[in-house]
């Protein structure tokens, strides 16, 4: 029997961190949720590097929770089986060492892996899309436009991807602190009824299993607000020298998974300046929303 039942089956009041991530991701709109649903229209065009940064994301929860497997099961680390326990002692010491192994395993299997240049070149390659977007978008109103690669690397569009980064490296901070409080709970309680050691990892594995889908929508959104936040960068800066009046409008994908809350923004009237001040995009994760040029002269 589960310490755990799984986490969509809690109660609908059911406050574990579990569950309330899972109603983070109840909060996507069903109709826009799955990056593989067949015939999903893609507006960003940043699908693979959603998918990508989320393939990464998932992979660092899964080796934390791969290596803590391993200790539980094959080690037998708290002494379920009929070995001598590596983390011997009282509940309370048994727990410390699990703390200390997080403290240690967190940091090199995840922490580290997100600050790194891995990150910063899938979100560089999001920003740098929205750029040559953006460049398309302004030269059907023959609007001369500089190179994508010189854009990218301005100041303004640099502090935006690290900005992104910032973001992905506090979702999955959270993300991680949330499995943590979860694996405690779950071996104190484990430890405390002298769970199975299958029962108590596949238990830890299903906490990791939510947490996954948590940062595969919140990769899908750091992704399309990086692509959108540089692309209306790039409406602007296109010439020192040259002074451009840009109108823009919201572009929900037009189809019928489109959600009411985006719909709602696409009837709206926008400017260049109220979308980068409200920088809407992701309007929540999986959405597919994009601005758009709808009119653009220079100015002399
Ligand atoms: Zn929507
Ligand atoms: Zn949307």
């Amino acid at each position: 029997m589960s310490v755990q039942p799984a986490p969509l089956r809690h109660a609908d009041i059911c406050e574990c961190h579990a569950c309330e991530s899972h109603e983070l991701v109840a909060a996507t709109p069903a109709s826009e949720l799955e990056l593989e649903q067949s015939g999903r229209l893609d507006p960003t065009g940043t699908i693979s590097y959603q998918r990508d940064l989320a393939r990464f994301l998932r992979g660092r929860i899964n080796s934390l929770n791969a290596d803590l497997r391993k200790r539980i099961v094959e080690d037998d680390v708290f002494g379920l089986g009929d070995s001598d326990a590596e983390w011997r002692g009282p509940r309370e010491a048994q727990l410390m060492r699990l703390d200390s192994w997080f403290d240690n395993a967190e940091n090199r299997l995840v922490h580290d892996r997100v600050d790194s240049d891995e990150v910063r070149s899938i979100l560089e390659t999001a920003a740098k899309s929205g750029i040559i977007d953006g460049h398309a978008d302004l030269r059907e109103f023959d609007i001369p436009t500089d190179d994508a690669a010189d854009v990218l690397e301005q100041d303004a569009v640099q502090e935006q991807i690290d900005s992104v980064h910032e973001n992905v490296r506090d979702r999955v901070g959270t993300a991680i602190e949330d499995y943590r409080s979860d694996v405690r709970r779950l071996v104190s309680a484990g430890l405390a009824s002298n769970v199975a050691r299958r029962t108590l990892a596949k238990d830890i594995t299903e906490r990791a299993t939510v947490y996954n889908s948590h940062v595969t929508a919140q990769a899908s959104g750091e992704v399309v607000n990086q692509y959108s936040t540089t692309q209306l960068t790039s409406y602007d800066r296109v010439d020192a020298e040259i002074e451009l009046e840009t109108e823009v409008e919201y572009v929900d994908a037009g189809d019928s998974r489109v959600c009411q809350r985006c719909l709602e923004l696409s009837a709206q009237e926008w400017t260049l300046e109220k979308a980068q001040a409200q920088n809407p995009i992701p309007v929540h994760g999986y959405c597919r929303c994009r601005f758009r040029v709808k009119d653009a002269r220079s100015l002399f």
